[in-house]
């Protein structure tokens, strides 16, 4: 084993760069494993990091869409989260005795999915097709009165007019987990470093270490970047010359408040994933406290910010949708933190071409739920054995496709009515539903134009190149690049109607 100074640590045989659930999920299985010593540096505060930000639903059949079990592909990443699901009890078994909240880490332990109006079709498809894959992977579900979900008492117009019940699908207290986990890695003997690095540091094409910001340099025998949306910059500090899928900041808020009255909710309530986002969800947190969630906007660069539009957008859909009481609660707890979002959508987990560097991100918005199971996986490779992810998700992979670029603009135009009828916007009084979607339509199809690219994007990148010039110059750079590279994938299972497409 190589040696650890007490006073300032030189060298360790593993460095993780990043303090969120990636790398404290990874630093926790190497430790249970007995693998030999391990650094985990980041800033204690991890203020734009994602998981100090995350519901931690774990959600995988409520994440459910259209789009989740249609290629070989989407399918494969879906199975990473039923895979991951089953990690849960025994983790949250061993973090128990570390956690200082002095409620259950499992801050509930099911879910409830709502259909209401105040979308578009998209919330039926995905609706649909969360049923159709509870149903083909043979989890419990049932349909449920949505006057039977206890706290669930949205604004008539906006009432559930149908309701499922997922008994085996609840949400974890992220905040509580992440704080267990550090104590019990700490006390495990895991080296905590309360810094930034700086820059990857290598000889000879093999990455030796870290340089933090003060200049000071931890040397390891493999360094792991689970540095979130931060990642990429920090690999590229290496080498410029290295062709991973890029990654995108996905800026989201949500909030803590404490209940003001009423009954509490007891479960996971959520809408299905739509308009660009995961839909809108509360999570109980214990001690009275609930947390509303969350929105998602593809931005230019990381920030700990949160946009008015976004608090108008949870504030007052919350109490539309999910409780009219929502507005008399006490907020306690503002988040902002910004998901890793690829290019193609998929993770982006395996070694890079510089030896000694492993690169763990990408998880968008499950990484929370996927964490012990992707450290399992990335606690195999460092140690030589078989990996129990498939290998598609590599980080220098030809961008996964998916779709064509039809099928692309027809789900922009789907999540944009989604998004326009859940805003309230407002048209013309005499203009339709088609003639608004054929705004949308021809506004993608310019879009792709100006793009000049042949892959197809999903709809939140296309949402973002369609915003900043910034972002379509590099999304369009890199896809040229790839030109040809990715044709679609085989349709395998249509799950839902699709018809809206
Ligand atoms: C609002 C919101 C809600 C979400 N809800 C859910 C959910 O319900 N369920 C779910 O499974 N997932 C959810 N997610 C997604 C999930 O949080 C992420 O996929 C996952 O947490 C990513 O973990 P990570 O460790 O890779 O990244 P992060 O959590 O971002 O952690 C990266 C860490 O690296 C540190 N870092 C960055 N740069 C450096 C550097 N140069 N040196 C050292 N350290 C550095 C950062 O401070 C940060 O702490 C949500 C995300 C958000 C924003």
């Amino acid at each position: 084993m190589i040696s650890a100074s007490a006073e300032r640590l030189q060298q360790v045989d593993l460095v993780i760069v990043g303090n969120g659930a990636l790398g404290l999920f990874l630093a926790h299985e190497l430790t249970e494993r007995g693998a030999g010593s391990v650094a985990v540096i980041g800033p204690s505060s991890s203020e734009t990091g994602a998981s100090q930000a995350a519901g931690a639903m774990l959600g995988c059949f409520g994440e459910t869409t259209t789009e989740s079990l249609r290629t070989d592909a989407s399918r494969t990443r879906f199975e990473l989260g039923v895979a991951a699901h089953d990690r849960w009890p025994a983790v949250l078994e061993g973090l128990e005795e570390f956690s200082l909240t002095g409620r259950p880490l499992l801050s509930a332990p099911d879910t409830h999915v709502v259909l209401n109006s105040i979308g578009a079709e998209l919330d039926t498809v995905n609706y649909q097709a969360i049923r159709a894959a509870l149903d083909e992977y043979e989890k419990p579900w049932e349909e449920v009165d949505p006057h039977d979900i206890p706290g669930f008492n949205p604004r008539l117009d906006t009432r559930s007019l149908s309701a499922i019940h997922l008994p085996a699908e609840g949400a974890v207290d992220a905040r509580g987990v992440l704080e267990a986990l550090e104590r019990k890695l700490r006390a495990a003997g895991v080296h905590f470093v309360d810094a930034t690095v700086n820059k990857l540091v290598s000889s000879d094409n093999v990455v030796t270490g870290v340089e933090l910001d003060d200049g000071h340099v931890i040397e390891g025998g493999n360094v792991v970047v689970a540095a979130g949306i931060q990642s990429e910059a920090l690999v590229r500090t290496v080498t410029e010359d290295i062709d991973l899928v890029p990654t995108f900041p996905g800026l989201g808020f949500a909030m803590i408040a404490r209940r003001s009255g009423g009954d509490p909710f007891r479960s996971v309530v959520r809408t299905p994933n739509r308009g660009f986002a995961c839909g809108l969800h509360v999570v109980p947190q214990g001690g009275g406290l609930e947390y509303y969630g969350a929105t998602n906007r593809l931005v230019d660069s990381v920030s700990g910010v949160t946009w008015m539009a976004d608090v108008r957008f949870l504030a007052q859909y919350s109490m539309q949708q999910l409780d009219e009481r929502a507005a008399s609660h006490e907020v306690v707890q503002w988040l902002s933190g910004n998901r890793p979002v690829t290019l193609d959508g998929f993770p982006m987990i395996g070694w890079l071409p510089p030896a000694g560097l492993y690169l763990m991100t990408g998880t968008y918005r499950d990484g929370f739920h996927c964490a012990p199971l992707l450290a399992e996986h990335v606690a195999n490779e460092l140690q030589g054995k078989p990996g129990i992810i498939d290998p598609m998700f590599s980080p220098t992979r030809a961008p996964i496709a998916t779709r064509t670029v039809e099928w692309s603009i027809s789900e922009y135009v789907e999540h944009n009515l989604a998004a326009w009828f859940e805003t309230g916007a407002e048209a013309a009084p005499q203009m339709t539903t088609p003639q608004i979607a054929e705004y949308y339509r021809t506004r993608c199809v310019q879009l792709y134009d100006q793009l000049n690219i042949d892959y197809a994007l999903g709809p939140d990148i296309l949402w973002y190149a369609q915003g900043s010039l910034r972002g379509a110059r590099r999304v369009s750079r890199y896809l040229r690049k790839h030109r040809g590279n990715s044709a679609p994938q085989p349709q395998s299972v249509q799950v839902g109607s699709g018809d809206a497409r």
